[in-house]
């Protein structure tokens, strides 16, 4: 019987994640289904329960429910525990087991992909919600030199900085007071690029030989990757890799199988 799959969130019509897994499961000969579903603001336990009752295997989430699903799971890995956000469901065994795989999404596209290495490097991640969260760990585990979490509202970075102190030394604070520093990676985890604005960053932030990284995809140079392009970044990307990666990382979970994302990334940039 075909294993079935989906993505819930609201909105929902708009997500890449059905064709990626359609992709995966055609190269890999493994027999499932995937779609979407659209869950009401006030409804997702009762759209992923009644999903599971009718036998579905697992579920992917995204905005607004990665805090919901995270308390719904009855067990969760490690990531997913710090995360406090659940992007992956997986149904087993009669209990619901929560994953983030958006973290090992990113590391793997900005290590394997764009062939930047990232310990020994000096990090900065803009942003302090929900994306942040689920990157910070696996970017730890990469033994960066540095980093740091900017944040519009400060009081977000320093909370995050303190949660994750047991993983690794980490600066917070407002963009002000970056002015002076110089970092190798930035990432735009804000959704800033969302309203074609830019985090007020200071102007000689880029490094030499900086990889310049925004989570968003699908809009072409987002301000930030403007403002990178042009303040001395050497290099530059969107979020489409981190995507496909996130949702591999949630295939292998799943099916056992690793899929292979270039091609998936490539027919995606052809659309
Ligand atoms: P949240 O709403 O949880 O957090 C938004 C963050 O952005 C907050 O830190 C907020 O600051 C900050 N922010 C918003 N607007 C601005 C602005 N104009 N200037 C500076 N900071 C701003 O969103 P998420 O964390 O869930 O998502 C963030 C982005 O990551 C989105 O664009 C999303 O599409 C992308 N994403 C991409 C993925 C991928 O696979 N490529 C996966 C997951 C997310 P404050 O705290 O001050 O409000």
């Amino acid at each position: 019987m075909t294993d079935r799959y989906a993505v819930v969130g609201n909105p929902i019509a708009h997500s890449k994640s059905p064709l990626i897994h359609a992709e995966f499961a055609l190269q890999t000969g493994q027999d499932l289904s995937y779609t979407a579903l659209l869950a009401p603001l006030d409804g997702f336990s009762v759209t992923v329960n009644a999903f599971r009752a009718e036998g579905g295997k697992g579920l992917n989430v995204t905005v607004p429910f990665k805090q919901e699903a995270w308390k719904l799971a009855t067990r969760l890995t490690e990531r997913a525990q710090l995360a406090q956000a659940v992007n992956t469901l997986k149904f087993e065994d009669g209990e619901i087991l929560g994953d983030n795989t958006d973290g090992a999404g990113l590391v793997r596209d900005i290590t394997h992909n764009l062939g930047f290495k990232i310990q020994g490097k000096r990090i900065l991640l803009m942003g302090a919600g929900g994306a942040a969260r689920g990157v910070i760990l696996p970017l730890l585990k990469e033994y960066p030199a540095l980093f740091a979490i900017a944040n519009r509202t400060p009081a977000k970075a320093h909370e995050l900085a303190q949660l994750f102190l047991v993983h690794g030394d980490i600066s917070s604070g407002e963009y002000d007071s970056l002015a002076g520093c110089h970092f190798d990676l930035i990432i735009n985890a804000t959704s800033s690029s969302l309203s074609d604005e830019l985090p007020p960053l200071p102007a000689g932030v880029f490094s030499p030989r900086s990889l310049a990284y925004d989570m968003m995809y699908g809009k072409g140079l987002t301000p930030f990757l403007l403002f990178a392009q042009t303040h001395g970044a050497e290099q530059l990307a969107d979020g489409l890799g981190m995507l496909v990666e996130q949702a591999a990382e949630s295939f292998f979970l799943w099916r056992g199988v690793r899929p292979d994302t270039q091609s998936v990334m490539a027919k995606l940039k052809a659309l």
